[in-house]
């Protein structure tokens, strides 16, 4: 008889497993409560993705000049934008689930909870569905953090979730948080013509990325007239009387706006899944620990995505749930096979857009650690000037003695797409002179690689 693996969570850990294992010959039970996609399809990645490439169509058109265009002119149209986003969204659910169909994954729609170490149930309209598991998949995501000085209420204080788009175009929208989201919203609502201010709690906007990354977008950012309140941490919003938003800072500053945007976090989702009665330790924050397999403590009762507690990436929850399709059934479980966190390529789609990959050079610094770094500008690459892009830099970090490609860092546009050349290097222990060596396009941003690596 197939194995019985139950699946509670549809975004993109929980749907790559259920795919990975039904193709590996696993009898699969996905049970969702929302739309399969999860969270990610939602309200996560794809609406503020699709928000994004508006706003860059925008700010291209605010350049067509330069690029000989005379007298283009756009109106956003909230209505229009939102609907794309429900489209766009309902073609990845279609496409999922009918691929999930036909590998016979029974989707079942519904709350799901574990009433034992075996025992799945799913609390669906038809009413309670009890499914037997060999093995178990949680995988139920996370959800925005929200502090306790604050009270989102979808109008004028909101969180990431009510934004994807907001009711009304904010007139001054004042984000809290400087990490990839809040960055993201920041770079996205001023290509929409809002004033935006942002609370950074640090002295740097992405206090986890390379400085001089860091730096190109904070250049951006003031170059648009977004006002940056440095070294300021939020501690309460209260409503105006003319129905904007007062946001008290530490520091005694208050920063006005007529909304007001959390961005500092999420919490993951694991209450109510029934993890005491299936012996599954829940850590202090309410993540679930688990090894190298992504297996709990409960070895047959595994964890994906941002409820693993690693690197929150829809990209990662779905390698997550590939290599846990692969180990419960029984394959490829060899040291090297194994998730490497820190060869994870990632990017925020900011204007300019952000691509990073493996040891960056301000870590290996810290570290003391001996690396070449090389620089180059797109503006001297002939396809950024084409482009009218001329903005950012490639840099890659190899090891001096044996020239293997360490890291990377891309600034500029499309920097999400050519990150996976050096993705592809870090992963592989590639040399910069196999990059070198590669007979690039012409012209190709991709130019700007070659150079790096030479
Ligand atoms: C604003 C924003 C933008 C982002 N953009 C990107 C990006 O561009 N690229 C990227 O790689 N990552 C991005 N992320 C991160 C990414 O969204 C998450 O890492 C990813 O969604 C995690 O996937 P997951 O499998 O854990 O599940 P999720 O996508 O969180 O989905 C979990 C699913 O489980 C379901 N569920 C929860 N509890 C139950 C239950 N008891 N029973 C049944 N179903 C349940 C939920 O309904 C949901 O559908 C973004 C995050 C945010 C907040």
């Amino acid at each position: 008889m197939a194995l019985s693996f139950v699946i509670i969570g549809g975004g993109p850990g929980g749907h790559t497993a259920a795919s990975h294992a039904a193709k590996l010959g696993a009898d699969v039970t996905l049970i969702e409560r929302e739309i399969v996609g999860g969270a990610a399809n939602l309200w996560d990645c794809i609406p503020s993705k699709a928000m994004i490439a508006t706003g860059s169509a925008l700010n291209m058109i605010d350049k067509s000049e330069e690029m000989g265009l005379t007298d283009v002119k756009a109106h956003l149209d909230f209505d229009a934008l939102r609907q794309r986003i429900v489209s766009i969204e309902d073609r990845l659910e279609h496409s999922v689930t009918s691929l999930l169909q036909s590998q016979g994954v029974r989707v079942l729609r519904g709350s799901g909870r574990m009433v034992g170490p075996h025992e799945v149930v799913a609390d669906t309209a038809e009413g309670e569905i009890t499914v037997h598991a060999d093995a178990v998949l949680l995988a139920t995501g996370s959800r925005p953090r929200i502090p306790e000085w604050a009270a989102p209420d979808g109008d004028r204080v909101l969180t990431t979730r009510d934004a994807y788009p907001p009711k009304e175009l904010p007139d001054h929208l004042v984000v809290i948080g400087s990490g990839v989201t809040g960055v993201e919203f920041v770079s996205m609502f001023s290509s929409f013509g809002c004033a935006v201010t942002l609370i950074v709690s640090r002295q740097q906007v992405l206090p986890q990325k390379d400085p001089e990354v860091a730096a190109a977008l904070e250049t951006h950012f003031l170059d648009r007239g977004v006002r940056l309140y440095k070294g300021a941490r939020a501690e309460g919003i209260e409503r105006t009387d003319d129905g904007g938003v007062r946001i008290l800072c530490d520091d005694g500053r208050v920063a006005t706006g007529s909304h007001a945007l959390l961005a500092i976090g999420s919490i993951p989702n694991s209450e109510g899944l029934g993890c005491d009665a299936a012996g599954v330790e829940v850590n202090a924050w309410g993540y679930l620990d688990n090894n190298h397999h992504l297996q709990t403590n409960v070895p047959h009762i595994y964890v994906a995505g941002d409820l693993s507690g690693r690197l929150p990436l829809s990209s990662v929850a779905s390698m997550q749930g590939r290599k846990i399709a692969e180990h419960v059934m029984g394959l490829h479980t060899r040291e090297h096979r194994h998730l490497d966190y820190d060869k994870a390529a990632s990017a925020i789609f900011t204007e300019p857009e952000i691509a990073d990959v493996g040891l960056a050079e301000a870590d290996a610094f810290a570290e003391g650690r001996k690396i070449r770094v090389t620089k180059v500008p797109f503006s001297t690459t002939a396809k950024a000037l084409i482009n009218n892009a001329p903005r950012g830099f490639v840099k890659i970090v190899s090891d001096p003695a044996t020239g293997v490609v360490l890291g990377g860092s891309i600034v500029g546009r499309h920097a999400a797409e050519l990150i996976s050349v050096i993705a592809l290097a870090v992963t592989a222990g590639l040399n910069v002179e196999d990059i070198v060596d590669s007979l690039l396009v012409h012209p190709s941003l991709s130019e700007a690689l070659a150079e790096a690596a030479d």
